[in-house]
């Protein structure tokens, strides 16, 4: 999860900077105040036409959602955390707590928001889901789901030889999530392949391609290898050794995570699991994974934070080179985000004048710590978070709603694409 180098990161460095100046101005904190009659409000049902994806705030672990202008549907990553063995290994952090309450199990949550949000002629598969890597804040749902609808394909970052930068089988032979999702994936019914990085094919629309000419999606990386931006071409960034002499016979998924460019006329959208991009402090140069990936990604309308914004990731280059927007930070410890991740998120220059910031899940924790001027720079601190691309991929909206009721809390917008 983090390094000891990134531990002792966490104490040197303390930046603190207070003021952001939003420029959008049908995007005010005011709209944050809801009465009950909005809330009663819903999310009107996904139309042919529209890109929704919804970042559904379970309180363990990331899950994002996509329902495809033709009503191909996605799943990226499938979370789940033991809260308490979290909070006891790494005290004194704290994990958030399940949403929207511990009745059910993640698996059934959004099982029960899929379902909720997808229209009746696409709810009997999810016809991709997408695995970012092998931490269980990112797939320890998975295999419950699975039991529960079925998944047209599985894409992870090393199928089907799971051996980089090791033998994952033998490796981690005593983890049970991953043992679990072998047995799932050893099952003739499941088709699993890896992500194909350059490619703009793999992943494509199932029902009426033709339809949505301005829809694709760029497989940007994988493992150690990253889209070069020309054709189909990739680089290998770094070495199976290079990472494993670095953890000295061990490695670290989060640089390993996958990366998508997601795109929609002119709406582009990024997301990258933990991918890395901090520079220095006696890291390799490969542990920034962010700088080759922002140089091929360019200018985007949305990101997810990468590795939950925490410290090791969303680099200078990062953010200036995506520009987003609007940023999604999906978290579930008192530690996300880091606050210099923050500082550089709310910085802007000439040409970076919006820059909305929300938020699955802000710790409690986090806000003690951070401050007043911390909260008052995000659109949202809590709820799923839903972007509407519309169907001339020229606008997209903000709707945050209610995890209990999914009522509507919040909209924003539209925002135009660049
Ligand atoms: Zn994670
Ligand atoms: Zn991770």
């Amino acid at each position: 999860m983090h390094s000891k180098n990134l531990q002792i990161l966490a104490a040197v460095l303390f930046i603190f900077q207070i003021g952001c100046n939003s420029k959008v101005e049908n995007t005010n904190t005011d709209q944050q105040k809801i009465t009950l009659a909005d809330s009663k409000k819903k999310l009107e049902a996904w139309q042919e036409g529209y890109l929704d994806i919804h970042h559904i705030n379970t309180g363990s672990g990331d899950a994002t959602y996509f329902i495809f202008p033709d009503g191909t549907t996605l799943l990226f990553d499938a979370g789940s955390m033991d809260k308490t063995g979290f909070e006891k290994k790494y005290a004194p952090l704290k994990a958030t707590s399940p949403v929207p309450d511990n009745s059910k199990s993640t698996a059934e949550w959004l099982l029960t928001y899929i379902k909720n949000v997808t229209p009746k002629a696409h709810q009997d598969t999810i016809d991709y889901a997408l695995i970012s890597h092998f931490h269980s804040d990112h797939y320890g749902s998975l295999m419950g789901l699975g039991k529960e609808i079925p998944f047209g394909k599985i894409i992870d970052r090393n199928s089907p030889d799971l051996d980089f930068p090791v033998n994952l089988k033998t490796y981690l032979k005593d983890d049970d999530i991953f043992q679990s999702y072998l047995s799932l994936i050893t099952n003739e019914k499941v088709s699993v392949e890896a992500l194909e990085v350059g490619s703009k094919s793999q992943l494509h629309l199932l029902n009426d391609q033709n339809a949505f000419p301005g829809f694709s999606i760029r497989n940007i990386k994988s493992n150690a290898t990253i889209w070069t931006g020309v054709d189909n071409t990739t680089m290998e960034y770094f070495t199976a050794e290079d990472m494993t002499s670095f953890y000295k016979g061990g490695y670290n998924e989060n640089p390993l995570s996958l990366a998508l460019k997601i795109s929609y006329g002119d709406f582009d959208y990024f997301t990258g699991g933990d991918n890395t991009g901090l520079q220095g402090y006696g890291l390799p140069q490969w542990f920034d994974v962010e700088t080759p990936i922002a140089k091929v990604v360019g200018q985007v309308e949305v990101t997810t934070l990468n590795h939950h914004g925490n410290r090791d990731a969303t680099n200078e280059f990062f953010v200036n080179t995506l520009n987003p927007k609007v940023v999604i930070q999906q978290l579930w410890c008192s530690d996300h985000p880091g606050q210099e991740v923050y500082q550089r998120l709310i910085y802007q220059d000439k040409e970076t004048m919006e820059r909305d910031i929300f938020s699955t899940n802000m710790h409690p924790e986090t806000l003690v710590t951070y401050g007043p001027w911390f909260k008052d720079n995000y659109k949202s601190l809590q709820g799923h978070i839903v972007i509407r691309v519309n169907p001339d991929g020229n606008t997209f909206m903000v709707y945050i709603l209610n995890e209990g009721t999914m009522g509507l809390k919040n909209v924003y917008g539209p925002y135009q694409c660049n």
